[in-house]
Order: C-alpha cells, then structure tokens, then sequence
C-alpha cells in the first residue's frame, strides 16, 4: 500500500486531497494545526500540530514516505493577503513550514514532495490589462509579485528546486489559480471570490450585494476536483514544474456575481465598495500543461460554481435557523 502525508489537511484542498488519496487506496497521515471545519478526515491518521515547529515535522515525518503534499500555508483571500496587516506572519509561517518540510523529506528518504505555489507569483506589469493578462510559467522572472504572499512562494518554490539539485528531493511545483469548491472557507475574511459571492447572494435581504472595487477585475476559477486531478497527474508524471493548474475560463468579478445570482434565481443589484483588489486581470495559460501531461482542465465554471452555491446556502441557512 502507497503511503501519503497531506500537510494541510485541515485545510480546504488538503481535505479534499486527503479523500482522493484513500479513495485511490492509499494510506494516509494528515497533518494540520486544526481538524478540517466542515466534516471528519479520512487520513487514516492526523496529527494536529504546528509545522513551523521542527519538532513536529520530525514527528510527522518519520519515516520515507512515498509521496509528501505540502500544502500547509498561511493564508487567505485578498482580505487576508492583501491588506499588508499579515505580510510579516504570512511570511514567517510559511517559508518556516517549508524550510522544516524540505529538510525533514531529505532526512526520511521521501520518494516523492508536491508543492503548492500559486498564481500569485506572477509579475503585476503583466496583469494590468483585464483582457490579456500573460502567466506563462516563464514570464515568472524577472520577479515582481504584487505580495508578499506571491514573494515567499517563489521563495519556496526556489529552495524545493535547490533541494532537488543539492539533495535529490524529487519534487514536483504547481502554481493553483483561484481554486475555490464546497467545504471551502466561506466567511470570516479568509474566503476567496466565489465563496464570497455565493455567500452574499444566499444572505442577501436588502435587494443589493456588495462588491469590491468596479468589478470589472477579471480572474479564472478552477473547482477543486480538476486540481486535484491535475495534482494527481503531476504527480505520476516526471515533470517537475513549476506549471500551473488554474483554469482558462476568464470572468470579471462583475459577470461572477451575476452567474452566481442566476444559479440562485434572485437578480440582485450590484454595489461597489472600496476593497483590497489584486491586479487588474489572471488567467491561467495551460499549454505547459498541455505539453507535459497532455491534459488540462475543462469543468465550466457554471458548472463548479452551482454545486458550490447549494454547499454555502445550505450552511447560510443552517446559521439562520
Ligand atoms: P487553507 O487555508 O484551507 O489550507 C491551508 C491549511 O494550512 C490550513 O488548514 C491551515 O490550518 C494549515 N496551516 C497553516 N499554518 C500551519 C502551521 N503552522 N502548521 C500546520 N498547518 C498549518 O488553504 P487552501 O485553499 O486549501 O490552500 C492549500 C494550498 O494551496 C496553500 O499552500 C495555498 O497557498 C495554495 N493555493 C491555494 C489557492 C486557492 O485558490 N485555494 C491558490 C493558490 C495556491
């Protein structure tokens, strides 16, 4: 039996990464500061602990794993990364995690660690345009993220590198875009956009909703089956990255809200308020992927985002009562 650790499992995509991996017959340890929020894990072992601790990452990683997600990170939606009021954790805890995982891997003789960088990484002078933002994986340099979110995944995305050359740590590097899915967070300030959206369309009253900035920001969102899937694929191929896994599906903010109103049969009336906004326009570019794994994501947004809205109504609804 194939034996897996998920860090981050309590997580919103470790959750569902830790489902898939015993689904596919694995055996599985997850590791997270906290139990997944909305439902039990199905590792057959979780550890409920701090990664920035190196004692907890010896602990967690005792022995030669056959394959190593690390998936753990500080972080959030763009309240979260973007108003700069957690650069200074954002940083430390993560790269922490990451420094302690790499090292810890190459102690226990792990066969195989995935990495989960992010979009985030990529330069804002490329993404001013709403209509033709570039992400090719190259045009990541020369580097110029737009937070230090994006700053300390390249950083890590670089030392996993240097640990495959210096160590032979046999990693693999995927950048997400916007991976959004029931069981994701949905309030609280750590939610991402489509989570967002369907949580102001359930609750709204008052006939009107609440969006950030003009709403004409364009964004592709990738439902969580199709990363993993596409995780998985990696994963099983011995391409290495960094390549990323989003979605090429482009919507404004604006046209989100407004699929997301449509699938909840209740037109509401747009209202847009100052908020932190990231850049102008991201979309993925999948000919990389399309080269090395001869895949690519193809779920319609429309499609992810109906099942998505009936998770959240249903756990607005449960509050209300
Ligand atoms: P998430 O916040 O739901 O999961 C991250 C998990 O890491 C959380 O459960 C958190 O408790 C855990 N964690 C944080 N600090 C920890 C620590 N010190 N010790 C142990 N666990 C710790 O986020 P997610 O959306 O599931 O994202 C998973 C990964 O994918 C992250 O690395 C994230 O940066 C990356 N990513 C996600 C998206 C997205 O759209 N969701 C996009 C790009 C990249």
């Amino acid at each position: 039996m194939k034996t897996a650790l998920v860090c981050g499992a309590g997580g919103f995509i470790g959750s569902h990464l830790v489902s898939k991996l015993k689904k596919e017959g694995y055996w599985v340890r997850g590791a997270d500061l906290k139990r997944p929020q909305f439902g039990e894990t199905t590792a057959d072992d979780f550890v409920v602990g701090d990664l920035t601790d190196p004692r907890i990452v010896e602990k967690v990683i005792d022995k030669p794993f056959d394959e190593v997600y690390q998936l753990a990170a500080d972080m959030g939606g763009a309240g979260y990364i973007f108003s700069g009021e957690h650069d200074a954790d954002v940083m430390h805890n993560s790269a922490t995690i990451n420094l302690n995982v790499a090292r810890r891997s190459v102690e226990s003789k792990v066969k195989k660690l995935f990495y989960s960088s992010s979009a985030c990484i990529y330069p804002e002078r490329n993404q001013l345009d709403p209509d033709n933002p570039n992400c090719v994986e190259d045009s990541a340099y020369p580097a110029a993220p737009d937070s230090e979110y994006g700053w300390e995944k390249l950083f890590s995305e670089r030392m996993y590198m240097s640990y495959q050359r210096n160590y032979g740590l046999n990693v693999r590097i995927a950048r997400f875009h916007n991976i959004f899915g029931p069981q994701g967070t949905w309030e609280g300030g750590k939610e991402k956009a489509p989570a967002a959206m369907c949580r102001k369309v359930a609750e709204s009253k008052s006939g009107e909703i609440e969006v950030w900035g003009d709403g004409k920001q364009t964004r592709t969102f990738l439902y969580v089956d199709e990363c993993l899937e596409g995780v998985r694929r990696l994963m099983d191929s011995d391409f290495m990255g960094p390549v990323n896994i989003g979605s090429v599906e482009m919507v404004s903010i604006n046209q989100l809200a407004e699929m997301v109103m449509e699938i909840a049969k209740k037109p509401l009336k747009i209202k847009h308020i100052d908020g932190p906004l990231g850049v102008r326009g991201r979309s993925s570019d999948n000919h990389l992927i399309k080269e090395e794994l001869g895949w690519e994501p193809h779920l319609k947004l429309e499609d992810g985002l109906r099942s998505t809205y009936e998770w959240i109504a249903a756990q607005v609804k449960a509050k209300e009562s």
